[in-house]
């Protein structure tokens, strides 16, 4: 699944490739692709021009001025840039064609396979409305988002790995960089999100930044479907301390990697490290 490092990403491209172009022709292939329903897709995007993008947790967010496409990938969700226009077909389920530049062919984004996902149409002003986007936590880099802060969620008896999964409490953390904060921090994710001491938590809190800058920077974490627009994996997933290393040794002290259900997710853990 597409984290905050992979949303990165695939925003920058393409507000790379198609910032400041008009929509040209934009089709999604069935209703529950969009809130907006496949005739009035095209008639509120067509001739708008994207303005610029942003991310909202794991939500990329597309300006269209009046309009603002509000877009989860969910689990499956890829976007990728097409040679030429296609119509929209079960795995490319949105299409999007923006105007030619002078020096470019058109430019056709695919927003594929949102089959748990969506490309919703919002006025500016009711982006809050969204049902996600309204119970968003801060983001981990923005500056709510402080030691200060996370003492303040953590006084509460879950267990740490749950909390950080939770869009309410950090927006943009899923599974893999939760179990590689928690490493890096060298704090069990079984771990009572209140017994953490103040260097704990600090250590989550630096560990985060650090580690979603540097996935960022490394375009992202390839295991199956994710590539930015341009087809291209991620580098990241060959930084990875823990997450899918079960069986093998931890690089800081030999210990075999254990795999765990934590939160009901796979959960990768240094026993010695980490002590529970
Ligand atoms: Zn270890």
């Amino acid at each position: 699944m597409p984290e905050l490092p992979e949303v990165t990403v695939i925003l920058d491209d393409i507000r790379s490739l198609a910032a400041g172009k008009e929509v040209f022709r934009a089709e999604v292939f069935r209703e529950d692709v969009s809130n907006a329903g496949v005739k009035e897709f095209p008639r509120r995007l067509v001739g708008r021009t994207l303005q610029g993008v942003e991310r909202r947790g794991k939500i990329l967010m597309l300006d269209f001025g009046d309009v603002v496409g509000v877009v989860h990938l969910v689990i499956s969700g890829r976007v990728e840039r097409l040679s030429e226009w296609r119509e929209p077909d079960k795995e490319h389920t949105a299409v999007i064609e923006f105007e030619s530049g002078p020096e470019s062919g058109p430019v056709v984004l695919a927003f594929k396979k949102l089959w748990l996902g969506y490309f919703d149409l919002y006025e500016p002003g009711h982006i809050e409305e969204h049902p996600l986007i309204s119970r968003l936590g801060p983001d981990p880099f923005s500056r709510e988002f402080s030691p200060e802060y996370l003492r303040s969620v953590f006084e509460r008896k879950a267990a740490i790995k749950g909390l950080l999964l939770d869009q309410s409490v950090v927006a943009g953390l899923g599974n893999i960089y939760v179990d590689e904060v928690l490493f890096a921090a060298k704090v069990h994710p079984t771990r009572k999100a209140n017994t953490l001491d103040s260097e704990e938590i600090k250590a989550v809190y630096s560990a985060s930044r650090d580690i979603l800058g540097r996935a960022i920077e490394m375009r992202g974490t390839t295991f199956d479907s994710y590539h930015d627009a341009f087809g291209e994996s991620g580098k990241f997933q060959y930084q990875l301390k823990v997450f899918a290393r079960d069986g093998e040794s931890c690089y800081v002290c030999g210990t075999e990697i254990q795999k765990l259900r934590v939160a009901g997710r796979g959960t990768h853990v240094c026993p010695t490290c980490q002590p529970s």
